[in-house]
């Protein structure tokens, strides 16, 4: 007789069993058969993908690239070398990963086990909770204030009191720009937090469209800092997965022991590599999808339920006032346009709206207008 499933899941890592399901989003092309709307007229504002793809080099390279029956260089040399002079930062402290979140896996499962802790500003990016959780670490809150900035004091708080009842707190996320709410985390904030006894992993994959430059440099001079970035929002690969981190000397050999050889796969290499050679062509696709948000900004404040927040990022958070932000949310999606919508404590009767192309903010006006 074959053994009962619940006998096999007693033998489940206890801490596994404990997590809360994870709700994955849906497909494009099954929520293209739901709406019964071709793709090509799906108007998709909800994940912050770059609605330009990557520059047309990154395809002409991906076709001609002859080796793709070789395993990739688990060292990623010619990679790193290219991001080192892109980032001005020496490529012994620069790791790609698998996506900017395989970097904050790796960075859970290399400081984290049961009786550890992460300090979480919410609302944020949900995946350090998530990669927090999956270690059995125990994720201590210190919510953002109403107007989205770091609660800088309750941090210093919570980390200079001794307790030893409580997890040891050993990783401070922040996330500057902040998804959802877009805004920036300032260099003097940053100092002060620098300066508490923690590792501070600060995701910035939406810096290329911020107006303050990025704190990649600060690595060198802070040995508590990592700075993780990413080609899926700006260079517009989110589909092949490349993301890298910016760590301090001392800690990156012990992610070199840890990390998978063959994490990166050639496709990501050779993308990565042609983006970083046509870095000015990117950098002209973020200023249209800045130009993009400053008029998606003006045309959102002039709608009367929506409250717009300012934003550094390639998205804009809407408070919603006055109406049901899920109900909006749905009516949008009937019309093919699909934005994120939140209820969650600081997040309530919110939706989040990527900056797409011209077209695509004219679509969504017309259909905001019609509902107002
Ligand atoms: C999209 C996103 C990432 C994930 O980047 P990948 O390189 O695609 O894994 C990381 N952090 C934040 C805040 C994001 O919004």
């Amino acid at each position: 007789m074959s053994q009962p499933p619940d006998r096999l899941q007693s033998l489940l890592n206890p801490h596994i069993t404990r997590l809360e399901e994870y709700t994955p989003i849906q497909p494009f092309e099954v929520l293209s058969r739901r709406l019964g709307l071709p793709a090509s007229q799906i108007v998709k504002l909800d994940a912050n993908e770059n609605p330009y793809g990557p520059i047309p080099e990154v395809a002409e390279a991906l076709a001609e690239y002859a080796h793709y029956h070789i395993y990739p260089d688990p060292q990623q040399e010619e990679l790193r070398e290219a991001l080192g002079r892109f980032l001005q930062v020496p490529p012994a402290h620069i790791l790609p990963g698998h996506g900017a979140d395989e970097l904050l896996d790796l960075l859970c499962r290399l400081f984290l086990g049961p009786g550890d802790g992460i300090v979480n500003c919410p609302p944020t990016f949900g995946m350090y909770r998530f990669d927090a959780r999956l270690q059995g670490a125990a994720v201590v809150d210190v919510p953002r204030r109403p107007d989205h900035s770091v609660d800088v004091p309750g941090i210093q708080a919570l980390l200079q009191e001794e307790d030893p009842e409580r997890p040891r707190l050993k990783l401070l996320f922040l996330t500057s720009p902040n998804n959802p709410s877009g805004t920036w985390l300032p260099d003097a904030d940053l100092r002060s937090l620098l300066a508490l006894p923690v590792m501070v992993v600060l995701d910035e994959a939406y810096v290329e469209f911020a107006e303050h430059p990025s704190r990649a440099p600060w690595v060198l001079e802070h040995p508590n800092l990592v700075v993780l970035r990413t080609f899926s929002k700006a260079a517009g690969i989110a589909g092949l997965r490349l993301g890298y981190g910016i760590f301090p000397e001392w800690l990156l050999p012990h992610l070199w022991k840890f990390k998978q050889p063959y994490n990166v796969n050639v496709a990501a290499t050779v993308a990565g590599l042609a983006s970083l050679r046509h870095v000015e062509k990117i950098q002209a696709v973020v200023a249209k999808l800045k130009a993009e948000r400053e008029r998606l900004f003006q045309a959102l404040q002039a709608i009367p339920h929506l409250r717009p927040v300012p934003s550094q990022a390639n998205f804009i958070l809407c408070r919603v006032e006055g109406r049901d932000a899920a109900a909006l949310k749905q009516t949008l999606e009937q019309r093919g346009i699909l934005v994120r919508y939140y209820r969650k404590p600081g997040l309530e009767n919110c939706i989040r709206i990527s900056v797409g192309r011209p077209e695509q903010t004219d679509r969504l006006l017309e259909a905001l207008h019609a509902l107002a």
